[in-house]
């Protein structure tokens, strides 16, 4: 008989603790295991030289830590690397980690597929398929920094210099439909004894489910990006069907009410621009209206992200003189925008491209079971595919 073992990256600081009570531990214990997780990368209890023989033991016999298997591995000309994680039954997720200057970037994903089906994303076409669980969202931090350190020679823990400063989940899914695992994964990474990351640096990037922005800002409120793409309720209806329920004006008032507890003191909305859909001055100009002129003007700022087309979207990039004549109407009026640099397009990384390979489920299935022949052959290391191109 197999025993389940109880994945330890599912739990949050008061879950570990209460798992570690369990186990007959003083909370203490709790926080050296939790960081030997989350701040060493550890996933073997043996590695975890403070702990107790018995309580390794323990641990041994019912836990794990496991992050979603890692299908491939691009690193992009411009620094971008995109991982593709399984994340069971055919499905497969993304996460991207985008190097700055001063900081670096990790886009996680929350769903795999999204049942939005906003008109202009390939993750949307691709229909919901399943929530992923707090292990596989956290999963993508803990993989990737420590996947990130290993690459360049950095030695884990605190110690070692933190590859992502910045987490932002605009990966595939709503991670507002996915609430209580997202939550839980958003806690994990401000906590002190884990990532310890600045609610100012973690961004909730949501296409407006108003009763959730209210539920985040009383359970962990973080910085708040609302893809708005629309100036008025009819354009908004046809691009992102949740308008219909949750219409502009409510989902200004919500943006307003996230704005008394949030990190940062302006919400951001991202646009995305299409070509003679939502990109001429008059949308600009009406946008201005709605977040300024209003019975309740939002302070905000504006990212504008060039549209990444896809085959079966029907839909155009707007032209950058397009893009930069729509963002002097906004600037003009006073509201700070920018325009979103598209990163990683070599690799597919670039915003709504996350889904490009895993359109075609037989195609993923096909090389997952590839890839499971070959580790079988090779070792479990095999498939890493770390490609540069120059
Ligand atoms: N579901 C959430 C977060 C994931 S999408 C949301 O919609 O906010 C992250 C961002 O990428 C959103 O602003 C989304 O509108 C944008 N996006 C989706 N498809 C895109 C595409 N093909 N080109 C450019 N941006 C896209
Ligand atoms: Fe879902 Fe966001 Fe894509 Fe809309 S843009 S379908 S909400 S992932």
């Amino acid at each position: 008989m197999t025993t389940q073992l109880t994945n330890l990256l599912d739990f949050d600081p008061a879950q570990l603790a209460a798992y570690c009570a369990g186990l007959g531990e003083k909370p203490f214990r709790a926080k050296q295991l939790q960081r030997w997780i989350h701040q060493f990368g550890a996933s073997d209890f043996d590695e975890m030289s403070d702990l107790a023989k018995s309580l390794r033991e323990k641990l041994k016999a019912g836990a794990t830590i496991a992050a979603p298997a890692i299908i491939s591995d691009h690193t992009s000309a411009d620094g971008t690397r995109k991982w593709l994680l399984d994340v069971g039954q055919g499905n497969a997720v993304e996460t991207v980690f985008i190097p700055e200057e001063n900081r670096g970037t990790l886009c996680i994903s929350t769903q795999a597929g999204c049942a939005v089906n906003c008109r202009f994303c390939s993750t949307g076409k691709q229909g919901f398929s399943r929530n992923l669980t707090v292990a596989e969202i956290i999963g993508q931090l803990w993989m990737a920094e420590f996947e990130l350190r290993r690459s360049k020679g950095i030695e884990p823990g605190p110690k070692g210099e933190r590859q992502i400063t910045n987490v932002v989940m605009m990966g595939m899914g709503e991670p507002l439909l996915n609430f209580e695992p997202t939550v839980t994964a958003l806690k994990l990474m401000l906590d002190d004894n884990a990532y310890g990351l600045s609610r100012r640096r973690v961004t909730v990037s949501t296409s407006g489910v108003v009763p959730m922005i209210d539920k985040l800002s009383q359970d962990c409120p973080v910085a708040l990006a609302v893809s708005l793409h629309a100036s008025n309720d009819a354009l908004r209806d046809g691009l992102v069907p949740l308008n219909r329920k949750y219409p502009l004006v409510e989902l200004m008032a919500s943006c307003l009410r996230y704005l008394e507890y949030a990190p940062r003191d302006f919400i951001t909305f991202e646009y995305c621009m299409l070509d003679g859909v939502n990109d001429t001055d008059e949308h600009a100009r009406e946008l201005v209206a709605l977040v300024r002129n209003g019975a309740m003007p939002v302070p905000c700022k504006f990212n504008l992200i060039p549209f990444n087309p896809f085959p079966e979207s029907g839909l155009k990039r707007s032209n950058n003189a397009r893009i930069k004549a729509f963002a002097q109407v906004l600037m003009d009026a006073g509201i700070v925008t920018t325009v979103r640099k598209t990163r990683g397009d070599d690799i597919d990384a670039a915003c709504g491209q996350l889904a490009g390979e895993v359109q075609d489920r037989t195609k993923v299935q096909e090389r997952m079971q590839k890839m499971v022949e070959y580790q079988k052959k090779f070792g479990p290391g095999f498939g890493r595919i770390v490609e540069v191109r120059k």
